[in-house]
């Protein structure tokens, strides 16, 4: 018997993507095969509070298990900015600005790391849990490659000699925060 699991995002490729990982036993639905077109406001101070809060609304509205999830850039030398403010560091959801901003803070630092952090809130009648994935890295002081999305132009993964911006989508995900995350809850799913 499939399994449904309703994300909170209005984003088909973010569906698609866990969809993948979690494989034929499951049926992941999105916000938008639900009709629910609310904006969540996702105003907790820790990736845990934002994740949650998603994953309660869509299983308090439906009653079908639902996963939230949050993620961004933790750096070292910022003191974990941009953190949960990750998508609006430089104010709107300018992807360059962000980056701007994190490149000119980091000018004279020479402790460059960072890591990509995703936690997922899966909640149902049990209540919440949480699962998360890291992936560390160091962050260069200029853009490199054009593929991705956010501050993958300047992320050098551990073990890796190139951005995230260069690598493909299949080998990014191979290795991902959310991925990570993924697996995590795909192995509490069963
Ligand atoms: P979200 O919680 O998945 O929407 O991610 C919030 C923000 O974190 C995004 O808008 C990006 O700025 C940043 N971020 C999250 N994941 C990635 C990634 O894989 N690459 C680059 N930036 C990311």
């Amino acid at each position: 018997m499939m399994t449904e699991i309703l994300v909170a995002t209005h984003n088909e490729h973010k569906k698609e993507e866990i969809q993948q990982i979690l494989g034929e036993g499951f049926l992941v639905k999105s916000l938008k095969d639900y009709h629910i077109f609310d904006e969540i406001i996702e105003d907790g101070d820790t990736f845990e509070e934002n994740a949650m809060i998603k994953a309660k609304f869509c299983y308090e509205t439906t009653g079908i298990p639902s996963i939230g999830d949050d993620s961004g850039l933790v750096v070292d030398a910022l003191g974990g900015s941009p953190g949960i403010y990750s998508a609006r560091y430089a104010g709107d959801h300018d992807f360059n600005k962000n980056i701007a901003k994190v490149l000119e803070e980091m000018q004279s630092e020479t402790n460059r790391r960072a890591y990509f952090i995703t936690v997922m809130c899966y909640y149902d009648a049990e209540g919440a849990r949480f699962f998360e994935g890291r992936v560390q890295g160091n962050l260069i002081a200029e853009n490199k490659g054009h593929k991705g999305f956010g501050y993958d132009p300047i992320f050098v993964p551990e073990g890796h000699d190139m951005t995230f911006a260069e690598m493909s989508a299949e080998e990014k995900n191979k290795i991902s925060h959310r991925r990570k995350a993924v697996d995590q809850l795909l192995k509490f799913l069963g």
